[in-house]
C-alpha cells in the first residue's frame, strides 16, 4: 500500500514537472536555500500552489523516522493569499538525490496555518502571492503553470532528483534544529549590542578593525563575514507585494541621548509600538549613520536614521529613514542641542522629541530580511526602509559628522538571492 502511494506521488511530481522547472532562489542562510519553481505557480479559486525546494547545508532528520536523514526537500505548498495561510500537500525528502521519504495529503484535507514570520513558509507565501497571475481558463487538472513564457526555462532533464545537493560546502553551522528558533536567539544578541554599553571589543569603520575584518575580530562576530543575509543593502529590484501600511504608535518621547563612539543614539521612553506580522514591537532607540548605509538604486543619502524595535522575545524590526539635504528637521534640531561629544555619557533630554518628527507622512516602505549593520552583525532582522526621505539642513548633517569625527556606514552587502518587497 505504502509503495502504491509513493508511486502515485512520484507520478504526480513527474507530472508537475513535465514543464521544465524554473527555480527561483528566494532566500538563503547558513542553514538552507529556499527556491520556488516559478513555472509551477498555479492559482485555482482562492488557492495558489507552487513547488518549493529546500536545500539543506547539513542533513536533517526525518521527524517520523529520525534514522533517516535528508538534505533536500521538495514540497507542494498551497497558499490562501487572501487569508495569508499555507498548507503542505506533498513532501519528498532526498539524501544525495535519492528519495528517502514521501508523504502527501489532498489540499482540501490539509491544515492551513498562518506561517511564522520569516520562516521558509512565510517567505515562500509572500513570494508566491506577489507573483501569482490569475488563471484565465481554470482547467481542473492541468498542472501547467499559467506563468508567461517570456523567461527561457532552464532545461531540467531529470525533474525529481535533479538537484546536486549543496553538501559540498558544509559551512560551519551550529546544528540549529529549525529556522524558527534562530532569529530569536540572534536577535537577543543583537539587542544587547544595540544598547549603549557598546564596544567591549574594539571595531572601527576604517583600517585593520574595519568592516572587512569584523568577522575575524571575535568568534561572536563571525557572521559579519560568513552571513548571507547581511545589512546594509542596495535596493534595486523589488517585488510588488502591495503591503499593508505601517502601524505605529509614537506618543512617547525620547528619554536620553548618548554618543557611544560608533553612533549617536537616542533612547525612547517605553510605550511606542510597531505592529507588524501580528506581532508587537517596542521602539527602543533611534541612532544615525552618515552617510546612509542602505542605498536606493545606487543612491546614497547624507544621513540615515535607524529606529530599532524589539518584541518580547527579542526579535528585531528596524525602520530606516533617509535624510536628504534641505529644510531643517525639527526633531533633529531639538535632539542636536544636546548632542554629547563625550563617549558613553548619556544625557537626559530636556525637550520633548517624538519619533514621528523624524518620519515622513508618506510611509510607503521596502521590506527585506537583514542583519545588524554593526558587530556582531546578527541576522533575522526585519528591515522596513521608508521610501520617502526626510530633509535635514546642511548644518544638521555636519553637526552629526563633527561630533562623531568619522563616517559610520558599513559598505553595502550582497543580497544573496534575498527578495526585497514593496
Ligand atoms: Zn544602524
Amino acid at each position: 500500500m505504502q509503495k502504491i502511494i509513493i508511486a502515485l506521488l512520484l507520478y504526480f511530481v513527474m507530472a508537475g514537472n513535465s514543464i521544465a522547472a524554473v527555480w527561483v532562489k528566494i532566500n538563503e542562510n547558513n542553514l538552507s536555500k529556499l527556491s520556488v519553481d516559478k513555472q509551477s505557480i498555479l492559482q485555482k479559486e482562492q488557492l495558489t500552489r507552487a513547488w518549493i525546494k529546500i536545500e539543506y547545508k547539513t542533513p536533517q532528520k526525518n521527524i517520523e523516522s529520525p534514522d533517516k536523514e535528508y538534505d533536500l526537500s521538495k514540497l507542494l505548498w498551497y497558499f490562501n493569499c487572501a487569508e495569508q495561510k499555507s498548507a503542505t500537500s506533498q513532501v519528498f525528502q532526498y539524501l544525495n538525490a535519492q528519495l528517502i521519504y514521501s508523504a502527501g495529503i489532498d489540499a482540501k484535507g490539509a491544515e492551513f496555518i498562518e506561517p511564522v514570520p520569516e520562516t521558509d513558509f512565510d517567505l515562500a507565501m509572500r513570494y508566491v502571492c506577489s507573483t501569482r497571475k490569475p488563471v484565465k481558463t481554470p482547467s481542473s487538472t492541468s498542472p501547467v503553470s499559467p506563468t508567461k513564457p517570456t523567461t527561457k526555462p532552464e532545461t531540467v532533464k531529470n525533474p525529481v532528483p535533479q538537484v546536486a545537493v549543496a553538501a559540498e560546502n558544509p559551512a560551519p553551522v551550529e546544528p540549529a534544529p529549525q529556522n524558527k528558533s534562530e532569529p530569536t536567539q540572534l536577535a537577543k544578541a543583537k539587542e544587547k549590542s544595540e544598547k549603549p554599553v557598546a564596544h567591549a571589543a574594539h571595531w572601527t569603520y576604517e583600517g585593520k578593525e574595519g568592516p572587512e575584518n569584523w568577522g575575524k575580530l571575535k568568534p561572536e562576530f563571525a557572521v559579519c563575514n560568513t552571513g548571507l543575509n547581511q545589512s546594509p543593502i542596495n535596493i534595486e529590484d523589488t517585488v510588488d507585494a502591495s503591503m499593508k501600511p505601517l502601524k505605529l504608535l509614537q506618543k512617547f518621547p525620547i528619554k536620553d541621548i548618548v554618543n557611544n563612539g560608533h553612533t549617536v543614539q537616542a533612547n525612547f521612553k517605553v510605550g511606542n509600538i510597531l505592529a507588524i506580522d501580528n506581532m508587537s514591537f517596542q521602539l527602543k532607540q533611534v541612532h544615525f549613520h552618515a552617510p546612509s548605509e542602505n542605498t536606493i538604486k545606487g543612491k546614497s543619502f547624507p544621513l540615515e536614521a535607524h529606529f530599532v524595535h524589539a518584541d518580547a522575545k527579542g526579535n528585531l524590526s528596524v525602520i530606516a529613514v533617509m535624510f536628504k539635504e534641505g529644510k531643517t528637521n525639527i526633531g533633529l534640531e531639538k535632539l542636536w542641542k544636546q548632542i554629547p561629544s563625550d563617549i558613553d555619557k548619556p544625557v537626559s533630554l530636556k525637550s520633548r522629541v517624538l519619533a514621528s518628527e523624524m518620519m515622513p507622512a508618506n510611509q510607503d516602505y521596502y521590506r527585506f530580511s537583514g542583519s545588524l549593520t554593526t558587530p556582531p552583525c546578527s541576522e533575522g532582522v526585519r528591515w522596513l526602509l521608508i521610501k520617502t526621505p526626510m530633509t535635514a539642513s546642511n548644518e544638521q548633517i555636519e553637526a552629526f559628522k563633527s561630533v562623531l569625527k568619522h563616517h559610520n556606514n558599513r559598505p553595502v552587502q550582497p543580497l544573496n538571492g534575498r527578495v526585497i518587497i514593496e
